[in-house]
């Protein structure tokens, strides 16, 4: 397991010395002390990003830098097993989810983006006069990637891969929770012959090193992912270098179960939407609105599924839900259990610690909260973790200002077999994805992002190709 920083394919420890602690959630126990960089370390790191822009990375052929990217999602898929077990250890979630779900997809995230590398391409322009116009599309520069805890891998090559595609340079910043896989993917960018310089990876924490990239004036575009605040901060950081930045953030997304849905698969669904990956997803299906004629029932069913979900090993492959990702994240789920208790919601499941027969690990029971009203604060605000709450409409409308009701627009899910309703509250709906009787289905070639507070910028899909390139109008004179 690597531990130290890749700075111009050079594993160094921090100029400083320093390291940090890596926790398994799921234990408590220290699992790994690695680098904690600083202010000489970014230095060195964006100079060495800097100097590969100039050199091999900055002349490849756009052909061959995508067989470079490809061959990151090649290597990585044959390390599977072993990056999927670190990225269980490091953020405890269940290592069906690791090796079946977040390493494929982030495999599959290089090979969709080397495969573009090829196809990204400017235009000629029908200008007035006697002209040629046309347009190149160039890497912006040096990009700096932060990424939290909770997809540690997979949201670090949703920006690693467009960015290298495009013929970009990367500092990549994991969380300090969650650095152990960001070091695997740096082994794996040395093992496959990427440049010196084009992949960087700096652990360290946030609030140093993540402020001291947000400042840098070697740094060109930041692609961010985490807390809606930590986003505005680095907004207003980038403000001063005029740094481009794209922000994936908060939500608090809203799962809409009409009375004519199948509700067998609105169960399901709410449940996969809420509980999937312990609720520590961005675009969790947090508030579950159900309309009023059918709620008791709805609800009754859906607290029997949960009722199964037993927390357990991580590391065990039949486990299918989690520990949360630190101590920190288990103290702010509990608090606002609290909360919906003090408020005076109605907690119909779960609502404590859970413990698997080890007295150890962050582990918490799935949780239903019914009875929410709108301006609780269990309803307005982002849990991120595994609680749902219920609250009730009474017809379309006021599902649909129910739904809109809130700061974030990241995702929403619509339950119903009425194929006009379905497609007329998609449209109404403020936010980036929207699910039609499914939630939590994502592909590479699909974008993803915000509306309102939940950021902007689109992750994935063709439309993440704007984000890594900027673009140039060249004018010749052909008079003659
Ligand atoms: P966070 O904002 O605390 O941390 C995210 C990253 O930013 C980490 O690498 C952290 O070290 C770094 N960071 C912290 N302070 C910084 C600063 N001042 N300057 C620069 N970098 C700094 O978020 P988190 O708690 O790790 O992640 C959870 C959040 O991420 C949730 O709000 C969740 O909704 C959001 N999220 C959003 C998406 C999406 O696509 N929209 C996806 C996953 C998670």
């Amino acid at each position: 397991m690597q531990n130290q920083l890749l700075i111009n394919n050079e594993w160094r420890a921090a100029a400083s010395g320093q390291t940090m602690e890596v926790v398994n959630p799921a234990t408590e126990e220290v699992i790994a002390s690695v680098a904690s960089a600083g202010t000489d370390d970014l230095d060195g790191a964006v100079a060495a990003a800097r100097a590969a822009l100039n050199g091999p990375w900055g002349t490849m052929s756009a052909r061959e830098r995508g067989r470079l990217v490809r061959k990151l999602g090649d290597r990585l898929l044959e390390r599977a097993d072993e990056v999927a077990r670190l990225e269980t250890l490091h953020n405890g979630k269940p290592i069906s989810e690791s090796r079946h779900v977040e390493i494929p997809a982030a495999a599959e995230c290089f090979e969709y983006y080397g495969g573009w590398s090829d196809k990204v391409m400017g235009e000629t322009i029908p200008v007035k006069g006697n002209y040629l116009t046309y347009t190149l599309r160039e890497p912006i520069g040096v990009v700096a990637a932060i990424v939290p805890w909770n997809f540690p891998l997979l949201l670090a090559a949703w920006k690693v891969a467009p960015a290298l595609a495009c013929g970009n340079t990367v500092v990549l910043k994991p969380a300090s929770q969650t650095p152990l896989t960001a070091l695997a993917l740096g082994e794996i960018a040395v093992d496959v012959g990427l440049p010196p310089g084009v992949l960087n990876v700096l652990t360290g924490p946030g609030a140093t090193l993540g402020q001291a990239i947000v400042e840098h004036p070697g740094i060109d575009k930041i692609a961010f992912t985490g807390d809606t605040s930590t986003g505005k901060g680095i907004m207003r950081g980038a403000a001063e270098t005029l740094k481009k930045i794209t922000l994936e953030l908060g939500g608090k997304s809203p799962n809409i179960v009409f009375p004519d849905a199948d509700l067998e698969a609105a169960i399901r669904g709410a449940t996969i939407g809420i509980f999937y990956g312990k609720g520590e997803v961005c675009a969790a299906g947090s508030r579950l609105l159900v309309d009023r004629s059918i709620k008791a029932e709805f609800i009754d069913k859906l607290v029997a599924r949960v009722k199964k979900m037993v927390p357990g090993d991580p590391m065990d492959p039949k486990t299918r839900f989690g520990a949360l990702s630190s101590k920190k994240q288990l103290e702010t789920v509990l608090r606002y259990v609290e909360s919906g208790k003090t408020e005076g919601a109605t907690l119909v499941a779960g609502g404590a610690r859970a413990d698997i027969g080890t007295g150890k690990g962050y582990f918490v029971q799935p949780t239903v909260f019914t009875d929410v009203r709108p301006d609780m604060t269990i309803s307005r605000e982002e849990i991120f973790g595994p609680v749902l709450a219920a609250i009730e409409f009474a017809d379309i409308d006021e599902a649909i200002a129910r739904a809109n009701d809130t700061p974030y627009g990241l995702a929403a899910g619509i339950w119903t077999r009425d194929i006009k309703k379905a497609h007329y509250v998609a449209r109404k709906l403020q936010a980036g994805t929207i699910w039609i009787n499914t939630y939590n289905v994502y592909d590479t070639a699909a974008p993803f992002g915000g509306y309102k507070q939940s950021g902007f910028g689109r992750e994935m899909s063709a439309h993440a190709l704007e984000h890594y390139t900027q673009i140039k109008s060249v004018w010749v004179d052909l008079n003659m």
